[in-house]
């Protein structure tokens, strides 16, 4: 499996700050770190995406030092870190929690670090100066944490860590504590502050839209294991596997057999009147039976006697819902081969228009935007309808 697609942009010629290699971490039986591998680029700003016991935490505290790896290798910088205590890791730590002293004020919170490892005052006076400014705090430096919201907490929190300068700022789930508006506010924060700072920042979320907003590329994770690593467009637009096509955004997933090979195209089994086919992957031959991909936004629904754009792949069917949501309206139709399939479309026209829910409808949309994904489609019995490699030649121009 391609976990590391990254199609849309050219190669990063930035040097690699943290390199996990293979790295396996048990808790008893489990395996809660199953031979992760990945590269984090100097100034990236890399995300862990997935759900809740995943594997992130645990991945992310490897790298800082709270816990030590039973398989693989961890690289600060190109330097193997196994058996470096926390404090001697280049890097530093922003908790859900913040972990601020509550007993010192904003400004001791800061310094805290710098005092421990004998920074000069007037040094220390500067850098705590400068990083209450980056974090927009400046003029609170007398207070307590109990006298700061949560939001403002958790600037102490970013400040404390950054005013180390370490390579690399590790931030499990730091916004998770702040409501909505807090938290959408705070993401754009984050992201002036780390292009200012220009610190590697690697972040835990199981939030997907906060992963595809602020992160350069991002690591979606599953039970342990890496799914696929990529660009946000890329890990949207091209999910490797079921399961990051199901949890980002929303998905139509369908089994297909591929009936034919068609120049760079395969040609999908379908109902008379459907046309479905994909681009070609490498080692799919007619018979085969593939799992495929498509976002809602990518199908245009029509009605069913409306012209269909050539090119396109077309599907006939049943409109079974339709979910007004404001900016756009939710379309659920049963096709003609018994997949259920979700169609967005932005208010723009009249939404009755569309269809109501028991009208015939047609959804059509370009084959490039369905993704074959890597994992094998669900059991089928049926056996393969036309699968003569004869066929193959007939259709290829
Ligand atoms: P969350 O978002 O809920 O924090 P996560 O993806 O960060 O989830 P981890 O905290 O890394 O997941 O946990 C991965 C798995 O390892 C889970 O099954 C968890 O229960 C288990 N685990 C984590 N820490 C320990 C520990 N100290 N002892 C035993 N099991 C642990």
């Amino acid at each position: 499996m391609d976990t590391t697609a990254e199609a849309s942009h050219e190669p990063d010629a930035r040097p690699v700050e943290v390199a996990v290699q293979d790295v396996v971490k048990r808790f008893g039986d489990t395996a809660a770190v199953d031979r992760v591998s990945l590269e984090v680029r100097r100034g990236e700003f890399f995300s862990f995406l997935g759900p809740s016991g995943c594997g992130k935490t645990t991945t992310l505290r490897m790298i800082a030092g709270f816990e030590e790896p039973d398989g693989g290798r961890i690289l600060l910088g190109g330097t193997d870190i196994a058996g470096v205590p926390p404090y001697r890791r280049n890097v530093n730590t922003v908790f859900q929690s913040y972990a601020l002293f509550p007993h010192l004020s904003v400004w001791d919170n800061v310094a805290f670090g710098l005092r421990r490892k004998r920074v000069p005052g007037a040094q220390v006076r500067e850098r705590v100066g400068r990083y209450l400014e980056l974090v927009e705090l400046a003029g609170m430096e007398r207070r307590r944490p109990g006298q700061l919201s949560g939001g403002q907490q958790q600037r102490v929190a970013l400040a404390r860590a950054l005013v180390n300068e370490p390579a690399v700022l590790l931030l499990d789930e730091p916004l998770g504590a702040l409501d909505l508006k807090l938290r959408k506010q705070m993401q754009l924060e984050l992201m002036r502050i780390q292009r200012e700072v220009g610190i590697t920042f690697v972040y835990v979320t199981h939030d997907q839209e906060e992963a595809l907003v602020m992160s350069d590329r991002l690591v979606v994770m599953n039970a342990g294991r890496v799914e696929q690593i990529g660009y946000p467009e890329d890990v949207y637009e091209r999910p490797a596997t079921r399961f990051v096509a199901g949890f980002i955004g929303t998905s139509n997933i369908f089994d297909a057999r591929v009936r034919a090979l068609d120049g760079d195209l395969l040609v999908l089994e379908a109902p008379p009147g459907d046309r479905v086919v994909v681009p070609a992957v490498d080692g799919t031959a007619p018979g085969a039976r593939i799992a495929i991909t498509v976002r809602p936004e990518k199908l245009r629904i029509l009605g069913e006697t409306d012209p269909v754009p050539g090119g396109l792949c077309s599907v006939g069917g049943t409109i079974a819902e339709v979910v007004y949501q404001g900016v756009s309206t939710q379309f659920v139709v049963r096709t003609d081969a018994g997949d259920t399939l979700v169609a967005f479309r932005q208010n723009s026209e009249r939404v009755s228009d569309a269809g109501v829910p028991g009208s015939r409808t047609r959804l059509v949309w370009h084959p490039e935007h369905n993704v074959v994904l890597a994992d094998p489609p669900a059991a089928d019995p049926s056996p393969p309808a036309d699968t003569d490699p004869h066929r193959q030649e007939e259709l290829v121009p």
